[in-house]
């Protein structure tokens, strides 16, 4: 049997877990969503993840049918239904049934699902060896038309790039924003290292305020490197003695050469080496328990 699925109040098979083809989420990507981590047992930034989902629904005007408290204790009941200790969870709060029109006002019930699946991700010689990224010809969203801080179910701005990226053969793309800046990645934030210091889009360039990126940052202080957020072009990319990539899903992973160009000496950096180490310890400690009596 399949997994089981929270959706607005039930537990049910996969299977049975459907929502309405006039759900504005399927019609027109009208949602939020979170992807999020669990760990041997915990729910890693679990509050962290809750509040994103909330300030995202918030921006769009949505109300998430649960409290923020509810909603833990149904994620939590989710992974201990299926069985989890190591896990990917997806939040998705859709708009709801409506007519064919747009208006949100004549969805009255926002749907509610919590899926909890294993986790699949990159291989670990990738952490060893570094992954290969391109630069995508498609712009991140400008924060003026569509907020990339709004984790929304409209994804198709990540997605084109990411279909670029996979056309030549990459597993992911950096996205500049309008003014050809560095902004992130489909589904990472980016970091360089230059000269011992950590460098890292700010916020305003446009990207997501990615939960992995500041777990990241505040590692590195307090490790004593100094960390700056600045916008920078791919010159400073090209020309980084370090690059790595964040996010739930690829953790901390190292980028060791962009659009042909082999970033450092080619090997994965010191910098970026201690980060992973440090952020894999900090996943086994800290965390939500899914199974308080463990
Ligand atoms: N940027 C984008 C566009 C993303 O989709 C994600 C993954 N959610 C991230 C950055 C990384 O964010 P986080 O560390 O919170 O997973």
């Amino acid at each position: 049997m399949g997994q089981w699925v929270y959706l607005n109040g039930e537990y049910l098979p996969q299977e049975a877990a459907k929502i309405s083809v006039f759900d504005h989420g399927f019609l027109y990507g009208d949602g939020v969503f979170e992807g999020i981590r669990a760990y041997k047992g915990k729910v890693f930034k679990l509050n962290e993840h809750i509040q994103r989902l909330f300030n995202s629904a918030k921006a769009i005007s949505l109300k998430i049918p649960l409290s923020q408290e509810k909603l833990k204790e149904k994620i939590l009941e989710a992974l201990r239904r299926n069985k989890l200790q190591d896990a990917y969870i997806r939040v998705v709060v859709s708009r709801g049934e409506g007519d064919l029109g747009l208006d949100p006002a004549k969805c009255p019930s926002p749907q509610l699902v919590i899926i909890t699946d294993e986790i699949s991700i990159y291989p670990e010689k990738l952490y060893e060896k570094g992954l290969e990224v391109v630069t995508s010809s498609i712009r991140r969203n400008n924060p003026s038309a569509l907020d990339p801080r709004i984790k929304s179910l409209n994804y198709l701005n990540n997605i084109l790039a990411k279909l670029e990226a996979t056309s030549k053969g990459a597993p992911e793309a950096i996205m500049l924003n309008e003014d050809g800046y560095v902004a992130e990645c489909t589904g990472d934030n980016l970091f360089i290292v230059e000269k011992g210091v950590l460098v890292t889009p700010p916020i305003w360039v446009g990207i997501l305020k990615g939960i992995t990126r500041d777990v990241v940052i505040e590692l590195a202080k307090k490790e004593g490197i100094p960390v700056e957020e600045k916008v920078f072009t791919l010159f400073s990319v090209y020309t980084s003695d370090e690059c790595f990539l964040t996010g739930t899903a690829a953790e901390v992973i190292p980028v060791t050469r962009v659009d042909g160009r082999v970033i450092g000496n080619g090997k994965v950096g010191p910098i970026t080496r201690m980060l992973i180490t440090k952020f894999r310890k900090l996943t086994e400690k800290e965390g939500v328990p899914i199974y308080p009596d463990n």
